[in-house]
Protein backbone atom coordinates (compact mmCIF):
# COMPACT_ATOMS: atom_id res chain seq x y z
CA UNK A 1 0.00 0.00 0.00
CA UNK A 2 3.00 2.64 0.91
CA UNK A 3 4.93 1.12 -1.63
CA UNK A 4 1.74 1.64 -4.23
CA UNK A 5 1.50 5.56 -2.61
CA UNK A 6 5.20 6.48 -3.09
CA UNK A 7 4.93 5.28 -6.99
CA UNK A 8 1.94 7.25 -7.35
CA UNK A 9 3.57 10.12 -5.77
CA UNK A 10 6.22 10.53 -8.11
CA UNK A 11 3.43 10.12 -11.03
CA UNK A 12 1.80 12.58 -9.75
CA UNK A 13 5.06 14.93 -9.44
CA UNK A 14 5.77 13.83 -13.35
CA UNK A 15 2.26 14.39 -14.29
CA UNK A 16 2.07 18.01 -12.69
CA UNK A 17 -0.47 16.83 -10.62
CA UNK A 18 0.06 18.44 -7.23
CA UNK A 19 -0.13 22.61 -7.60
CA UNK A 20 0.07 25.80 -5.85
CA UNK A 21 -3.77 27.40 -4.87
CA UNK A 22 -3.78 30.98 -3.64
CA UNK A 23 -6.12 31.97 -0.70
CA UNK A 24 -6.14 35.88 -0.10
CA UNK A 25 -5.15 37.45 2.70
CA UNK A 26 -6.56 40.81 3.83
CA UNK A 27 -5.79 43.84 6.64
CA UNK A 28 -8.83 43.02 8.70
CA UNK A 29 -10.06 46.55 9.64
CA UNK A 30 -10.12 47.91 5.84
CA UNK A 31 -10.78 44.91 3.83
CA UNK A 32 -7.80 45.60 1.63
CA UNK A 33 -6.11 43.09 -0.02
CA UNK A 34 -2.22 42.20 1.72
CA UNK A 35 -1.69 38.49 -0.38
CA UNK A 36 -2.16 35.75 -0.70
CA UNK A 37 -0.98 32.32 0.75
CA UNK A 38 -0.07 29.07 -1.23
CA UNK A 39 -1.62 25.84 0.03
CA UNK A 40 -0.82 22.96 -2.51
CA UNK A 41 -3.19 20.64 -3.87
CA UNK A 42 -3.19 17.64 -5.44
CA UNK A 43 -5.89 16.49 -7.85
CA UNK A 44 -5.79 12.75 -8.03
CA UNK A 45 -7.34 11.33 -11.62
CA UNK A 46 -8.73 8.33 -9.47
CA UNK A 47 -9.60 9.04 -5.98
CA UNK A 48 -9.83 12.99 -6.67
CA UNK A 49 -8.58 15.87 -4.07
CA UNK A 50 -5.88 14.68 -1.18
CA UNK A 51 -5.44 16.85 1.37
CA UNK A 52 -1.62 18.06 1.54
CA UNK A 53 -1.79 17.08 5.34
CA UNK A 54 -1.51 13.41 3.80
CA UNK A 55 0.62 13.99 0.83
CA UNK A 56 3.42 16.69 2.47
CA UNK A 57 4.02 14.08 5.11
CA UNK A 58 4.47 11.32 2.42
CA UNK A 59 6.39 13.40 0.37
CA UNK A 60 8.84 13.80 3.18
CA UNK A 61 9.06 10.28 4.24
CA UNK A 62 9.91 9.06 0.52
CA UNK A 63 12.55 11.34 -0.17
CA UNK A 64 10.51 13.70 -2.57
CA UNK A 65 9.86 17.08 -0.79
CA UNK A 66 12.56 18.13 -2.38
CA UNK A 67 11.33 17.78 -6.02
CA UNK A 68 7.67 18.49 -4.35
CA UNK A 69 9.04 21.62 -2.85
CA UNK A 70 11.45 22.78 -6.15
CA UNK A 71 7.90 22.34 -8.66
CA UNK A 72 5.89 24.45 -6.35
CA UNK A 73 7.89 27.24 -5.80
CA UNK A 74 8.66 27.89 -9.08
CA UNK A 75 4.92 27.71 -9.84
CA UNK A 76 4.09 30.03 -7.30
CA UNK A 77 6.84 32.37 -7.79
CA UNK A 78 5.80 32.24 -11.60
CA UNK A 79 2.47 33.56 -10.86
CA UNK A 80 3.58 35.74 -7.55
CA UNK A 81 5.94 37.91 -10.66
CA UNK A 82 2.56 38.50 -12.67
CA UNK A 83 0.83 39.89 -9.17
CA UNK A 84 0.49 43.60 -8.57
CA UNK A 85 3.87 44.29 -6.57
CA UNK A 86 2.54 45.48 -3.55
CA UNK A 87 0.83 41.52 -2.64
CA UNK A 88 3.22 39.23 -0.71
CA UNK A 89 2.84 35.47 -0.93
CA UNK A 90 3.49 33.42 1.86
CA UNK A 91 4.42 29.82 1.85
CA UNK A 92 4.70 26.51 3.93
CA UNK A 93 7.65 25.51 4.82
CA UNK A 94 7.64 21.98 6.75
CA UNK A 95 9.77 21.01 9.77
CA UNK A 96 11.91 18.49 7.77
CA UNK A 97 12.41 21.01 4.86
CA UNK A 98 13.17 23.70 7.57
CA UNK A 99 16.90 21.84 8.43
CA UNK A 100 17.39 21.11 4.57
CA UNK A 101 20.28 22.88 3.19
CA UNK A 102 19.39 22.94 -0.38
CA UNK A 103 16.06 24.72 0.56
CA UNK A 104 17.48 28.08 0.50
CA UNK A 105 19.45 27.72 -2.67
CA UNK A 106 15.95 26.71 -4.42
CA UNK A 107 14.30 29.21 -3.43
CA UNK A 108 17.38 31.51 -4.42
CA UNK A 109 17.30 29.87 -7.91
CA UNK A 110 13.65 29.41 -8.57
CA UNK A 111 12.90 33.67 -7.94
CA UNK A 112 15.24 34.48 -9.60
CA UNK A 113 13.83 32.60 -13.03
CA UNK A 114 10.62 34.18 -12.21
CA UNK A 115 12.05 37.39 -11.68
CA UNK A 116 10.41 37.43 -8.14
CA UNK A 117 11.21 39.81 -5.56
CA UNK A 118 12.35 37.72 -1.84
CA UNK A 119 11.46 40.95 0.01
CA UNK A 120 7.60 39.63 -1.33
CA UNK A 121 7.75 35.84 0.28
CA UNK A 122 7.06 34.93 3.57
CA UNK A 123 7.92 31.65 4.70
CA UNK A 124 5.32 30.16 7.40
CA UNK A 125 7.19 27.31 9.42
CA UNK A 126 5.40 25.89 12.76
CA UNK A 127 6.41 25.41 16.33
CA UNK A 128 7.70 21.68 15.50
CA UNK A 129 10.38 23.52 13.24
CA UNK A 130 12.08 24.40 15.88
CA UNK A 131 11.87 22.00 19.29
CA UNK A 132 15.47 20.42 18.70
CA UNK A 133 17.82 22.01 17.54
CA UNK A 134 17.44 26.29 17.96
CA UNK A 135 20.65 27.45 17.40
CA UNK A 136 20.40 25.93 13.73
CA UNK A 137 17.00 27.11 13.45
CA UNK A 138 18.42 30.49 14.20
CA UNK A 139 21.02 30.48 11.55
CA UNK A 140 18.61 29.03 8.93
CA UNK A 141 15.73 31.88 9.64
CA UNK A 142 19.77 34.60 9.73
CA UNK A 143 19.76 33.60 6.28
CA UNK A 144 16.22 33.64 5.15
CA UNK A 145 16.09 37.25 6.45
CA UNK A 146 19.16 38.34 4.95
CA UNK A 147 17.86 37.15 1.36
CA UNK A 148 14.72 39.93 2.31
CA UNK A 149 12.36 36.67 3.19
CA UNK A 150 9.80 37.48 6.17
CA UNK A 151 9.19 34.74 8.87
CA UNK A 152 5.70 33.89 10.09
CA UNK A 153 4.95 31.69 13.41
CA UNK A 154 1.80 29.05 11.59
CA UNK A 155 -0.70 27.75 14.01
CA UNK A 156 0.67 29.54 16.86
CA UNK A 157 -0.41 28.08 19.80
CA UNK A 158 -1.41 24.45 18.56
CA UNK A 159 2.31 22.67 19.20
CA UNK A 160 5.20 23.20 21.98
CA UNK A 161 4.38 26.90 21.87
CA UNK A 162 7.27 27.57 23.46
CA UNK A 163 7.80 31.49 24.00
CA UNK A 164 11.41 30.97 23.45
CA UNK A 165 11.03 30.46 19.60
CA UNK A 166 9.16 33.85 19.81
CA UNK A 167 12.30 35.37 21.33
CA UNK A 168 14.91 33.55 19.65
CA UNK A 169 13.69 33.78 16.15
CA UNK A 170 13.04 37.11 14.03
CA UNK A 171 9.68 36.39 13.42
CA UNK A 172 7.38 39.22 11.33
CA UNK A 173 4.27 37.18 11.56
CA UNK A 174 2.77 35.52 14.40
CA UNK A 175 -0.38 33.30 13.00
CA UNK A 176 -3.36 32.63 15.58
CA UNK A 177 -4.63 28.98 14.80
CA UNK A 178 -7.56 28.39 12.94
CA UNK A 179 -9.23 26.38 16.17
CA UNK A 180 -9.19 29.33 18.38
CA UNK A 181 -10.77 31.43 15.36
CA UNK A 182 -13.46 28.94 15.28
CA UNK A 183 -14.98 29.32 19.09
CA UNK A 184 -13.94 33.32 19.38
CA UNK A 185 -17.52 33.92 19.50
CA UNK A 186 -18.60 30.85 21.46
CA UNK A 187 -16.11 31.46 24.40
CA UNK A 188 -14.92 34.31 26.79
CA UNK A 189 -11.94 31.43 27.29
CA UNK A 190 -10.83 31.83 23.39
CA UNK A 191 -11.55 35.79 23.24
CA UNK A 192 -9.35 35.93 26.05
CA UNK A 193 -6.40 33.31 24.53
CA UNK A 194 -6.82 35.33 21.51
CA UNK A 195 -6.26 38.63 22.77
CA UNK A 196 -3.65 37.93 24.69
CA UNK A 197 -1.62 36.07 21.74
CA UNK A 198 -2.32 39.43 19.39
CA UNK A 199 -1.34 41.51 22.61
CA UNK A 200 1.98 39.26 22.78
CA UNK A 201 2.72 39.20 19.34
CA UNK A 202 2.15 43.46 18.92
CA UNK A 203 4.43 43.95 22.07
CA UNK A 204 7.35 41.99 20.07
CA UNK A 205 6.95 44.14 17.28
CA UNK A 206 4.94 41.22 14.94
CA UNK A 207 1.78 41.72 12.38
CA UNK A 208 -0.97 39.34 14.04
CA UNK A 209 -2.65 37.18 11.37
CA UNK A 210 -5.92 35.38 11.77
CA UNK A 211 -6.53 32.25 10.12
CA UNK A 212 -9.78 30.42 9.43
CA UNK A 213 -12.16 33.49 9.41
CA UNK A 214 -15.63 32.26 8.02
CA UNK A 215 -17.90 34.80 9.39
CA UNK A 216 -18.35 38.22 9.69
CA UNK A 217 -19.31 38.17 13.15
CA UNK A 218 -15.50 36.87 13.71
CA UNK A 219 -13.90 38.98 11.87
CA UNK A 220 -15.74 42.22 13.84
CA UNK A 221 -14.45 40.08 17.04
CA UNK A 222 -11.04 39.85 15.48
CA UNK A 223 -10.46 43.94 14.30
CA UNK A 224 -11.79 44.83 17.99
CA UNK A 225 -9.30 42.65 19.38
CA UNK A 226 -7.11 44.55 17.22
CA UNK A 227 -5.64 41.59 14.82
CA UNK A 228 -4.18 43.13 11.49
CA UNK A 229 -4.62 40.53 8.92
CA UNK A 230 -6.87 37.42 7.94
CA UNK A 231 -7.66 34.90 5.74
CA UNK A 232 -10.83 32.51 5.71
CA UNK A 233 -13.76 31.65 3.78
CA UNK A 234 -15.27 34.95 4.79
CA UNK A 235 -12.46 36.67 2.08
CA UNK A 236 -12.41 33.43 -0.33
CA UNK A 237 -10.78 30.05 -0.80
CA UNK A 238 -7.99 29.30 -2.37
CA UNK A 239 -8.19 29.42 -5.68
CA UNK A 240 -6.13 28.22 -9.15
CA UNK A 241 -3.88 30.31 -10.52
CA UNK A 242 -6.06 30.78 -13.51
CA UNK A 243 -9.20 32.68 -11.32
CA UNK A 244 -6.40 35.09 -9.94
CA UNK A 245 -7.10 37.96 -12.33
CA UNK A 246 -10.76 37.66 -12.08
CA UNK A 247 -10.91 37.87 -8.19
CA UNK A 248 -8.52 40.75 -8.43
CA UNK A 249 -10.82 43.06 -10.93
CA UNK A 250 -13.67 41.85 -8.64
CA UNK A 251 -11.90 43.04 -5.41
CA UNK A 252 -10.56 46.20 -6.90
CA UNK A 253 -14.22 47.10 -7.71
CA UNK A 254 -15.18 46.82 -3.58
CA UNK A 255 -11.71 46.68 -1.43
CA UNK A 256 -13.43 47.45 1.80
CA UNK A 257 -15.95 44.47 1.89
CA UNK A 258 -15.68 40.97 2.68
CA UNK A 259 -16.36 39.07 -0.79
CA UNK A 260 -18.73 36.53 1.06
CA UNK A 261 -20.44 35.91 -2.20
CA UNK A 262 -16.82 34.40 -3.38
CA UNK A 263 -16.27 32.46 -5.95
P1 LIG B 1 -1.91 26.05 7.14
O1 LIG B 1 -0.66 26.58 6.58
O2 LIG B 1 -2.25 26.40 8.54
O3 LIG B 1 -3.07 26.51 6.14
C1 LIG B 1 -4.34 26.92 6.50
C2 LIG B 1 -5.37 25.84 6.19
O4 LIG B 1 -6.66 26.31 6.56
C3 LIG B 1 -5.48 25.48 4.71
O5 LIG B 1 -5.77 24.08 4.64
C4 LIG B 1 -6.68 26.30 4.24
O6 LIG B 1 -7.30 25.79 3.08
C5 LIG B 1 -7.56 26.19 5.45
N1 LIG B 1 -8.53 27.27 5.56
C6 LIG B 1 -8.43 28.54 5.10
N2 LIG B 1 -9.51 29.28 5.42
C7 LIG B 1 -10.33 28.47 6.11
C8 LIG B 1 -11.63 28.67 6.72
O7 LIG B 1 -12.23 29.74 6.70
N3 LIG B 1 -12.16 27.58 7.37
C9 LIG B 1 -11.51 26.39 7.43
N4 LIG B 1 -12.13 25.39 8.06
N5 LIG B 1 -10.30 26.17 6.87
C10 LIG B 1 -9.72 27.21 6.22
P2 LIG B 1 -5.06 23.13 3.58
O8 LIG B 1 -4.88 23.86 2.29
O9 LIG B 1 -5.80 21.84 3.58
O10 LIG B 1 -3.62 22.93 4.19
C11 LIG B 1 -3.44 22.25 5.39
C12 LIG B 1 -2.01 22.36 5.86
O11 LIG B 1 -1.13 21.68 4.94
C13 LIG B 1 -1.49 23.80 5.88
O12 LIG B 1 -1.93 24.44 7.06
C14 LIG B 1 -0.01 23.59 5.80
O13 LIG B 1 0.51 23.29 7.08
C15 LIG B 1 0.10 22.36 4.92
N6 LIG B 1 0.43 22.77 3.54
C16 LIG B 1 -0.38 23.23 2.55
N7 LIG B 1 0.32 23.51 1.43
C17 LIG B 1 1.62 23.24 1.71
C18 LIG B 1 2.85 23.34 0.96
O14 LIG B 1 2.90 23.76 -0.19
N8 LIG B 1 4.00 22.96 1.62
C19 LIG B 1 3.99 22.52 2.91
N9 LIG B 1 5.15 22.17 3.47
N10 LIG B 1 2.86 22.43 3.65
C20 LIG B 1 1.70 22.78 3.05
MG1 LIG C 1 0.26 28.34 6.61
MG1 LIG D 1 -1.94 27.72 9.91
MG1 LIG E 1 -1.87 24.06 9.66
Amino acid sequence: MVATRQIDLSRALDADEIVPYFQPIVELRTGVLTGFEALARWRHPVHGPISPEIFIPLAEEHGLIGTLTGNLLRRVFSVAASLPQELCISFNISPLQFRDPSLSRQIDSAAQLAGFSLKRLILEITESALIDNIDQAQSIAQDWKAHGISLALDDFGTGYSSLRHLQSLPFDELKVDASFVREISDTRESRKIVAAIIGLGHSLGLTTVAEGIETKDKADMLVRLGCDIGQGWLYGPPVPPDDLSDFLSRRSLSPIHAISSFP
